[in-house]
């Protein structure tokens, strides 16, 4: 575009848009920050502001703004549309400016970036990342950092890069940087802005070196990094890099690095925590209706973050989840001591996210009342949780660091209703600070003096209404009704006419004037000065105040998931190593929270060495098969986490993995999934599925064709039962499965129970013993009406298909063979040995045969092959 005759200001705009081209530039010009070029064009769009153009005539400028005090609202708009804003603020004022206004760019706001409780979820921790890939010569591993800038935590790890869509999905953050050049495949990304770094950033020895300049030297060290964690320290040093770039601000309470090791948590990849709507409904992606949102009694922002990362990373140690689970036994034992400090914690204000402000000085007065009310409910918590049996709540009493010097002095400084702004006064009490009670005598004594003087000056000139007022342009005025004007004394200087009334000033009186507004504004500056100091202060106990927001987060979390348990009758799990599942009368967590009581049928679910490891769950759509199965798989991701469950008892073995699957035409309707992400999937659980895991397979292979979806189901579940020998569930319509249970023996058939009545079927919801009614379509058919010659012909076809596809020995023709006395397994590649091609097969002489001779060979059996008919023959017409 042709920038010759560019105004100073126009050039000012070119200047900060230049230095960050990708973000929105807001640029503000008075009372309004304005857009323009195709920012404008696009802001218009997303925030539907109205285009208007600078500069009309030869060369406009399309233009769009919104007024200052707007900003969070539009900030927000941009931010959760996954794009950035660049703010370029006015950097003098006005009136003391030679020329044009000095402008700069004061912050860069991403979607990783903010902070700003406006635009923060408080209970969803906002997680910026950032990726570097090491590529094949350092075993394609990964590094991973990510940071909740709002409240301080920083995480670094590196793996193999196979994992990284399973940890992207754990962390969720909502902008990832990544170097440029850098080609990821586009599935790692769904949801989230990629935001391209040099590649410099990511280099090791320049993070090393910003790292250390951070935290000090050596700090990385004692956090655990060692000579081997070059990709974790150079993700992390590009994420210093970038916030440094970003915020123009102190990131002071970014105060440690923690090291995330694998190995430690229950695994969920990605697929299962979707399929499980663990965090969030497949539907439509909120909390509410998740297993989440029904596990969720926290009483403060704190507890339900740290909920949500304990129902991410789950444990996998008896020990540690025996330690929650006795918190939480003791808070559920004792209601009326568990609602007293659910009462406490009600009060505790987000004290993460406030001293993230403190630290970055852009706390307000009002978020200093926030710290100084949570500390003064301190001391009634600790007592409350003091000398108790549970091991974790005295480890949690202990660490409660009271902080009561802060508190003190805050208690003594801060007024009860702190205002938003610092420079208007109204924050510091009387008795705090000897200068200023001064200041504001004085200002107070001069107001005093006003108003003995309007009462003075009422009786000496004999107008009764004679009244002081004030106003901004020019401060005290004596007000006189026109009534009175006669009695005006000669020294009054007139100064405004307004309606009923005339304005006057006199010396005296703007000589207190001059008193009281000097005195005020000196209070006000005082004021402010003494609240930097505190937030100051308040800021230098960060590294104790953040150890009591963790104690609280876990007290808080722990009580919630008693109450919980006694609103909804949750019984305590008991885990044990052993590869085993009993659930007794258990019920699906979020049916039991939604559905009105009483309407949820309970269901036992009992999978180990005696019932059969492998449940194979046979029945009519809407029977309640994929209920029963997902409710396996989420009460033991609930134990591990160290919750109560919704079941009458509850033995659970420690999962190492869940994995759970759904068939692609379940999830199609959803628009979600195709058959080869099915596939993909599936593959991935038989590679990698220990006899610790807990793999639900619900509908497997319905994606595709009848043919091709039995036998690939079929294949999948022998591999388990064979190869694996996990806990598995698997829900199916395909009522062939069920012959399974002929020849694998840890394999159990399960049924829903279907009772008839008048003419319907009802659905009981309740998992019975054995194999479905194969002849349930049939039945259906009866009850509504379709003659009863069609059902004599659909009986006798059924019967016939049935026997197709048994062997002579009645067993499924699709089982494998089993193995032969001494333990040998058969070759059965060609049916069974007396076919006539296998006898051929071991007369021929392989090395007097001619490869010609070979191959007619070949199509002649081939031939003789298909025509002797058998279930290998393709099923498409040629
Ligand atoms: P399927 O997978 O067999 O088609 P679903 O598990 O999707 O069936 O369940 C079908 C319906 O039955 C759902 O609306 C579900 O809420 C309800 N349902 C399932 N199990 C139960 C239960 N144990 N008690 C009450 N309602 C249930
Ligand atoms: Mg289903």
């Amino acid at each position: 575009m042709g920038r010759m005759n560019v105004s100073p200001m126009m050039q000012q705009y070119f200047d900060a848009k230049a230095a960050c081209p990708d973000a929105l530039l807001l640029f503000r010009m008075g009372d309004f920050y304005e857009l323009f070029h195709d920012d404008a064009k696009a802001a218009s769009q997303l925030l539907g502001l109205t285009l208007t153009s600078r500069d009309k005539g030869e060369n406009p400028v399309p233009m769009a703004g919104f007024p200052y005090h707007q900003l969070d609202g539009y900030l927000a708009k941009i931010v959760s549309s996954g794009l950035r804003a660049a703010i370029c603020e006015q950097v003098e004022d006005p009136r003391q400016a030679k020329g044009i206004v000095k402008r700069e760019v004061t912050r860069i706001v991403t979607p990783g970036t903010v902070t700003d409780d406006a635009l923060l979820d408080p209970c969803q921790s906002n997680y910026l990342a950032a990726l570097v890939p090491t590529g094949p010569s350092d075993g394609d591993t990964v590094g991973l950092a990510w940071v909740e800038l709002s409240t301080g935590q920083f995480y670094a790890a590196q793996f193999a890069a196979a994992r990284l869509p399973d940890e992207l999905a754990r962390i969720t953050p909502v902008e990832c940087l990544l170097p440029d050049e850098v080609t990821m495949p586009p599935a790692v990304f769904t949801s989230m802005l990629h935001t391209r770094r040099p590649v410099w950033a990511f280099g090791e020895r320049s993070s090393r070196e910003l790292l250390a300049k951070h935290f000090g030297s050596h700090a990385v060290e004692g956090f655990g990094f060692g000579e081997a964690d070059g990709p974790s320290l150079r993700a992390a040093g590009a994420l210093l890099e970038y916030l440094t770039e970003t915020q123009k601000s102190s990131l002071a309470h970014i105060d440690r690095l923690v090291p995330y090791r694998t190995g430690a948590t229950l695994e969920i990849d990605e697929a299962t925590r979707r399929s499980l709507e663990v965090s969030r409904t497949l539907r439509d992606g909120r909390r509410d209706g998740s297993v989440l949102g029904v596990l969720d009694r926290t009483a403060t922002a704190l507890g339900a973050r740290l909920l949500a990362e304990w129902l991410v990373n789950p444990l996998t140690d008896v020990v540690a989840i025996d330690q929650r689970l006795d918190a939480v036994e003791e808070f559920r034992s004792g209601a009326t001591w568990c609602e007293d400090v659910r009462e406490l914690l009600r009060g505790v204000h987000d004290l993460e996210r406030l001293l993230a402000r403190v630290t970055t000085c852009r706390a307000t007065p009002r978020d200093l009342g926030g710290v100084v009310r949570t500390l003064r409910l301190l001391p009634a918590l600790k007592a409350k949780l003091t000398a108790r049996r549970s091991a974790l709540l005295n480890g949690l009493e202990a660490r409660l660091d009271l902080c009561e010097d802060l508190r003190a002095k805050l208690d003594k400084a801060l007024v009860d209703e702190c205002p938003l702004v610092s420079n208007e006064g109204g924050i510091i009490q009387p008795g705090y600070h000897t200068e200023l009670d001064n200041l504001r005598d004085l200002a107070s004594g001069g107001k005093q003096w006003i108003a003995q003087y309007q009462t003075d000056e009422a009786a000496r000139t004999g107008i009764p209404s004679l009244k002081v007022g004030f106003n901004s342009v020019f401060g005290y005025f004596l007000e006189v009704t026109h009534t009175h004007r006669d009695k005006v004394p000669a020294h009054y200087h007139r100064k405004q006419t307004v309606k009923n009334a005339e304005r006057y000033i006199t010396p005296e009186l703007k000589e207190y004037e001059e008193r009281v507004l000097k005195a005020d504004e000196q209070a006000r500056g005082l004021e402010q000065s003494l609240f930097f100091e505190l937030r100051n202060e308040v800021a230098s106990a960060a590294r104790r105040l953040r150890a009591t927001a963790d104690v609280l987060a876990h007290v808080d979390v722990l009580a919630g998931l008693a109450q919980l348990a006694r609103e909804r009758n949750y019984c305590r799990p008991k885990l044990v190593e052993e590869s085993v599942l009993e659930l007794v009368g258990s019920r699906h967590p979020v049916l039991d929270a939604l559905r009105p009581d009483g309407t949820i049928v309970p269901n036992d679910i009992r999978a180990d060495a005696e019932h059969g490891t492998m449940l194979l769950i046979t029945g009519p759509n809407m029977a309640g098969k994929s209920t029963y199965i997902r409710q396996a798989a989420l009460l033991v991701l609930m134990a591990q986490i160290g919750s109560f469950v919704p079941a009458e008892s509850a033995t659970v073995g420690i999962a190492d993995r869940i994995f759970a699957r759904v068939g692609a035409s379940d999830e199609l309707a959803r628009g979600q999934s195709t058959f080869m992400v099915e596939m993909i999937e599936t593959s991935r659980i038989l590679n990698t599925a220990t006899p610790r895991s807990l793999v639900i397979l619900d509908e497997i292979g319905r994606g595709t064709s009848t043919y091709d979806g039995v036998s690939l189901a079929w294949a999948i579940v022998e591999y388990l039962h064979d190869q694996i020998g996990c806990r598995t569930l698997f829900a199916t319509h395909y009522h062939e499965l069920t012959d399974l249970q002929t020849t694998l023996p840890r394999l159990r058939n399960l049924n829903v129970a279907v009772r008839e009545w008048k003419d319907e079927l009802v659905f009981l919801h309740k998992i019975v013993e054995g194999a479905a009614d194969k002849s349930y379509g049939i039945h259906v058919a009866r009850l509504a009406g379709v003659p009863r010659e069609v059902l004599t012909r659909a009986r006798k076809i059924l019967g016939q298909l049935e026997q197709d596809h048994l062997d002579e020995q009645g067993r499924p023709k699709w089982t494998k063979a089993k193995p032969a006395a001494g333990g040998q397994m058969q070759l059965t590649l060609f049916g069974p040995p007396e076919h006539p091609v296998a006898d051929e097969l071991a007369q021929l002489d392989v090395d007097q045969l001619t490869p010609l001779a070979a191959l007619t060979l070949m199509a002649e059996w081939k031939r003789r092959f298909d025509r002797t008919g058998n279930e290998e023959a393709s099923p498409h017409p040629r």
